[in-house]
């Protein structure tokens, strides 16, 4: 599939699909977070960046109160559903994302009518690259203009959050959905999940020689969703012990401290958060003053923080960072939630063909399932595209 969005192939599509040109194509790029994992719900810092694959839609608005939605995803039928009946509880499959958002505006006092809608998205789903996000931030963006709902891209950011929370059932944070409402090309989103303020840092890979190759493990570890939640509720209970109101509010100087009033993994879960918040604010300050080649060590601590003490890597993603570091990587960790999903590798433009054939390479004598590998650049944020 290329990874590239053609708006007028998108509204091609749903003319097929729906007899009628479209009102206009929305998209919202996926996410790859640079550094910075867990933190968003300990009210901390990420470090995302928007990427050059994206979810599509294309929408016309109805004068009833049905929608049709189709997406260009596998042998995916046209669905049907009657909004006047909209609940959360009767929404299932992958149109729970863009009904999510419709039903979430809907709380809000935006009203949507009827539409037909036709989805293309060049997000891998479930790679850990927030194909979710990227199909509730375009969805969100669109029905904000075509309602004329006026919301800021902040207050869309929380539309998309509810959806995934509230709809989809998914206790994610704010990264996903500010990364791909937020970002802009050649950038990423320095953000505070605290006060959900922001900062554009540049993020030049070409100029420095550089590119972030992505290695899709295929991984989906049946456990996740709970190895998250668990997650989660170590960093409430050592949040709690150490009285504190998030893990946000714990400095690197206070772990010695910590260790003494923390049962030994609670430890290790904190600290993974305390030191992941402070790599996120020295890779700012790295790229700030040096450029990105600086930035590789801060990545490949994130890591083996995130290996031993957060524990939330597989052999696939340890694999894929050790044989991209041994290939001469300048950093390389695992990104996203963990528990399989993708890696990321900061590597020199000239070695992609021999960084990639050694993961191949390692992936296969280890007895894995191929991984994907591509490189992605720093895109642009949501936006109408036709
Ligand atoms: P991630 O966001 O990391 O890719 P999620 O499990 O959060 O993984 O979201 C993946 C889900 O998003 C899929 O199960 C599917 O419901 C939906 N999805 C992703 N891409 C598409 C697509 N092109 N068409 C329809 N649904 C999609
Ligand atoms: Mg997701």
């Amino acid at each position: 599939m290329s990874a590239s969005i053609d708006a007028s192939q998108v509204a091609l599509a749903f003319e097929e699909h729906f007899g009628a040109t479209p009102d206009g194509v929305w998209s919202a790029p996926g996410r790859v977070n640079l550094i910075g994992e867990h933190t968003d719900y300990n009210e901390g810092f990420v470090l995302p960046f928007a990427i050059d694959r994206a979810a599509a839609v294309a929408i016309r608005q109805r004068d009833d109160m049905t929608a049709r939605l189709v997406s260009s995803f596998g042998d995916s039928e046209v669905v049907t559903v009657d909004l006047s009946t909209l609940s959360r509880d009767t929404m299932s499959g992958w149109t729970a994302y863009p009904l999510g958002v419709v039903w979430v505006l809907d709380q809000m006092g935006v009203a949507i009518g009827g539409f037909d809608l036709f989805l293309h998205s060049t997000v891998p789903s479930g790679a850990g690259l927030s194909s979710s996000a990227a199909i509730e931030c375009a969805v969100a963006t669109a029905f904000n203009e075509l309602a004329a709902a006026g919301l800021s891209q902040n207050e869309l950011v929380l539309v998309g959050q509810r959806a995934e929370n509230e709809v989809v059932g998914a206790p994610t944070g704010i990264l996903d959905q500010s990364a791909s409402l937020l970002a802009s090309d050649g950038h990423a989103v320095f953000l505070d999940c605290r006060t959900q303020e922001s900062q554009l840092v540049p993020l030049d890979l070409a100029a420095a020689g550089l590119l972030i190759l992505v290695v899709d493990t295929k991984v989906t570890h049946a456990h996740a969703t709970g190895g998250y939640a668990a997650r989660r509720a170590s960093c409430e209970l050592g949040a709690e012990v150490l009285g504190v109101k998030s893990l946000r509010d714990v400095s690197t100087a206070d772990l010695p401290e910590a260790s003494g009033l923390l049962d030994e993994e609670t430890f290790r879960r904190v600290r993974h958060i305390v030191t992941e918040n402070q790599r996120v604010l020295d890779t700012v300050q790295l790229l700030a003053d040096a450029g990105p080649v600086a930035i590789g060590d801060l990545l490949t601590a994130s890591h083996v923080s995130m290996r031993d003490d957060f524990e939330i890597s597989c052999p696939e993603l340890d694999l894929a960072v050790d044989t991209a570091l041994a290939q001469g990587a300048v950093g390389a960790r695992m990104t996203g939630g963990g528990f399989g999903g993708s890696a990321i590798a900061l590597i020199s433009v000239k070695s992609e063909a021999a960084v990639s054939a050694a993961i191949l390479n390692a992936f296969a004598t280890a007895g894995f399932t191929a991984p994907d590998i591509f490189a992605v650049s720093p895109a642009p944020g949501a936006r109408k595209i036709s």
